[in-house]
């Protein structure tokens, strides 16, 4: 045989491949097939690259274990995985009650694409009682959607509650468990449908991979969930599936330490003056800690915090002020961030004033020593400005 067909089959793979502790990052669009029969024997066969290879799933069944779930299905972000879950649930002539403290673009999300493709929208007040939110679903709402606590304000909704009224009237619930990481709170053990995050976060933890994965029990919806990967032929790669199963390993380590880390800043921040309220379930006294309490494990490193009034050039100061957090607008890493929330906030439907300017930290895995520290030197400057 001449050179050009010897370069293309030379070089195969040898079967088996020895074992590692992590899974083989396998590289494909086209997978090979035994014989002919295999081609289209869908069932038995994976018969196309797109669907995953051994790193994706690897991470799926760890990620199974981690939700307590039946099937995963893995997004290339957090935001294709709540968009990706719910156009695969809902459908024209549906509605969607939406949490209105959601995660910004999510709404983005609702307002520009659902909306189009004829499912109604409602944003509903995290404040808003089990009872009443679930007895004024009209005949058309097919799903909630659920953000607990909620970005940016972190309202703790009982989840378990919602969960139980709306499967009573056949209305799906989906929660964008981004906080709760699927560790510090396990929604499909508390009757959530669907438990969805963005992994880029804790999971990932490193700040450098973007991945969202929608978790569920009940096989129709688990079905519902990959046909709708395939529809839209969604992928990620074997590359950040691997770094995402590698984060996974560490995550309940971390997240004790960015609990704990967050915990004390927190505790901290409360006895400033120049602290209005911290917005921090976890902490005993806070709003929404009772829920916390009962339904949730532990915290992770992000919360709010609501200054004493001041104008945008004191809350600037202070964030310009900060040597150790960065300013940015992800979580979940190693690293601590911060950032202002007020220009965020305009778009919500059922504002509250909450009487000064409200802050968002991420307390990462540095001594929390130091980044007390480095919060004093913030409010030096906030009160000098
Ligand atoms: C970051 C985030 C997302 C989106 O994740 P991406 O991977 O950045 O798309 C979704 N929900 C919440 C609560 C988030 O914080």
């Amino acid at each position: 045989m001449s050179d050009e067909t010897r370069l293309i089959h030379a070089g195969k793979t040898s079967a088996p491949l020895a074992e590692t502790v992590g899974p083989p990052i396998q590289k494909g669009s086209t997978i090979l097939l035994p014989n002919a029969e295999a081609l289209y024997d869908d069932a038995n066969y994976l018969t196309y690259g797109r669907a995953g290879l051994a790193a994706q799933s690897a991470l799926q069944a760890a990620l199974c274990e981690l939700e307590g779930a039946e099937g995963v299905t893995l997004y290339p972000s957090g935001i294709a995985a709540v968009a990706g879950a719910m156009l695969a649930l809902l459908k024209a002539g549906d509605e969607v009650l939406v949490v209105d403290s959601v995660y910004k673009p999510v709404r983005r999300f609702c307002d520009n694409v659902l909306k189009r493709f004829g499912v109604a929208v409602a944003y509903y007040d995290p404040r808003t009682p089990a009872e009443k939110l679930v007895a004024d679903a009209s005949a058309q709402v097919r799903m909630i959607l659920l953000e607990s606590p909620g970005s940016l304000s972190f309202e703790m909704q009982d989840t378990p509650r919602i969960a139980a009224l709306a499967r009573e009237r056949g209305i799906l619930t989906c929660i964008d468990n981004t906080w709760g990481a699927g560790l510090l709170f396990k929604p499909l053990a508390y009757g959530v449908d669907v438990s969805i995050q963005a992994l880029t976060k804790y999971v990932g933890g490193h700040s450098d991979v973007f991945m969202g994965s929608a978790a569920a029990r009940e096989p129709s919806l688990v079905r519902k969930l990959a046909d709708g990967i395939n529809h839209m032929g969604w992928a990620v790669s074997g590359e950040d599936a691997y770094a995402m199963l590698r984060g996974l390993r560490t995550l309940p380590t971390r997240m004790a330490r960015h609990g704990a880390s967050g915990l004390e800043v927190a505790g901290w921040l409360r006895d400033r003056p120049e602290v209005a309220e911290v917005l921090h379930p976890a902490l005993p006294g806070a709003a929404g800690h009772d829920l916390w309490a009962r339904d949730y494990t532990g915290a992770c490193g992000l919360f709010g915090v609501i200054l004493t009034p001041a104008p945008a050039a004191a809350t600037n100061a202070f964030l310009n002020a900060l040597e150790l957090f960065g300013l940015g607008f992800s979580w979940g890493g190693f690293e601590s961030l911060a950032l202002a929330c007020d220009p965020q906030l305009a778009v919500r439907k059922h504002r509250r004033d909450y009487g000064g300017p409200l802050m968002r930290l991420h307390i990462g895995l540095e001594d929390p020593a130091d980044l007390i520290a480095d919060l004093r030197r913030g409010f030096d400057a906030f009160k000098s400005a």
